[in-house]
């Protein structure tokens, strides 16, 4: 029934492999396709499924790309390679009639700006192609988005304030390291901060909001606010909120790396020359940091990510908490990797199989609350991430 390509082979694309591999009813032909294809190996090795197919592909080149679309012929490309790749993928997806699915809006390597302006250009040809583009299908972006769709289609008339709360109260014992790509990870902590207030953005400093905020099971955390892509497609989905905000938990140890990182340019993304050859700093970086694949072993903690919503239903103001609670720990020991991984291949595997099951299938491109969110959300409870709901508590924000 379901033939998948997976395309990379880092912590994202090992959660989602193997749980798409767990999944026989719905995934009936797995492909592994990475830059270096002895890690996709690994992962069929891992997995034990020796039917499991691999191969190595450059996902920059769209020829490349059509070849192995055409040998394959996966109904449903999995795109969990970088944000670099998303058009390419996309295009070498128009050409040979392939469904799509990805976790991280397009970026241009040369500049590290968030939007969907580029994908979202691409909708009259997945249109016309009778194909379905599903955009954002993660944590956050991904989970966020469905739990606000759920939010709005059982619980309010109008949501009028977002706030996406992400806390990785985590310890994985290294000096620095970050969660999943370093150099993705940095160029977005590193952006100037936005939120969505009565039509307009607002812009703020890096990092210059913060405040403590209670997650459940964890306690009070230091949260920043930060732009994050999501925000974009959830206040022109739902026209009704007067507030969007994204917060992300940080560690002063972790903000100290950051600061010094900057200070020193190692966080610049634009060529300098070395020893006669050019090299971008943060990619030399990220050469040197801790792989976030290899974090899980030592992990202890818990990660907490929910949004918590204000708005009106029958005519009252009303206050909506939902959220799942992931534990590193338990995460590696069904998969091999940390809890940051996990969150995002977990919902990558379901918003696949939404799309084998017929159930989010819809000629055009689409984020993920475009979609009828009860499916996905009943999946979450089955997959490993369980959510739990507040009714009408204090939201400290
Ligand atoms: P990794 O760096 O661990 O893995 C990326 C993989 O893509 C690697 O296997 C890499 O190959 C491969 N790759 C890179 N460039 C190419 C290319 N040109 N052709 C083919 N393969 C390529 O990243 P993560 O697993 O941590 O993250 C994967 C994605 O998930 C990213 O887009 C990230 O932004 C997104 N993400 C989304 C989240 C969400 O909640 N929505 C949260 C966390 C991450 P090689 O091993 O050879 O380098």
């Amino acid at each position: 029934m379901g033939r998948v390509l997976v395309i990379g082979a880092g912590g994202v694309a090992t959660v989602a492999a193997v749980k798409i591999a767990k999944n026989t009813d719905v995934f009936t032909d797995i492909m592994i396709a990475s830059r270096t294809k002895s890690k996709c190996d690994k992962i069929v090795k891992a997995i034990g499924n020796p039917n499991i197919k691999t191969a190595q592909v450059d996902a920059d080149d769209v020829e490349q790309l059509k070849k192995l679309f055409n040998e394959f012929k996966p109904e449903l490309v999995v795109n969990l390679a970088l944000p670099y790749q998303d058009l390419t993928i996309m295009d070498a997806c128009l050409a040979c009639g392939v469904n799509y699915l990805d976790t991280a809006n397009y970026e241009p390597k040369d500049e590290a700006h968030f939007e969907y302006s580029w994908q979202w250009a691409y909708k009259k040809r997945f249109e016309d192609a009778g194909l379905t583009a599903i955009l954002g299908c993660g944590f956050d972006p991904g989970v966020s988005g469905i739990f606000t769709a759920y939010a709005a289609k059982h619980h309010f008339d109008e949501i009028q304030y977002l706030d996406i709360v992400d806390c990785n109260a985590g310890n994985h014992h290294k000096a620095f390291a970050t969660n999943f790509n370093p150099e993705i990870n940095i160029r977005e902590i590193t952006q100037k901060g936005r939120y969505f207030k009565d039509g307009k953005w607002v812009q703020t400093g890096a990092l210059e909001i913060h405040k403590d905020l209670t997650y459940p099971n964890i306690g009070p955390k230091d949260s920043y606010l930060m732009y994050h892509e999501e925000l974009e497609s959830l206040t022109k989905n739902f026209p009704t909120i007067k507030q969007a905000r994204f917060w992300m938990t940080f560690g002063q140890e972790y903000l100290t790396h950051l600061r010094v990182i900057q200070d020193i340019g190692m966080a610049r993304i634009d060529p300098v020359e070395y020893n006669g050859q050019q090299i971008i700093p943060l990619q030399f970086l990220k050469a040197v940091l801790p792989n976030p694949q290899d974090l899980g072993e030592n992990y202890e903690g818990e990660t907490s990510i929910g949004c918590r919503i204000r708005g009106i239903k029958d005519g009252k103001e009303h206050t909506y908490y939902v959220y799942n609670n992931c534990k590193h720990h338990e995460a590696y020991l069904e998969t091999g990797m940390q809890g940051v991984s996990y969150t995002t291949g977990v919902p990558a595997m379901i918003g696949a199989m939404m799309f084998f099951k017929g159930l989010w299938r819809k000629a055009g491109v689409w984020n993920v609350e475009d979609f009828d969110p009860d499916p996905f959300m009943e999946q979450l409870n089955k997959q490993g991430l369980p959510w739990h709901e507040e009714f009408d508590k204090n939201l400290e924000l």
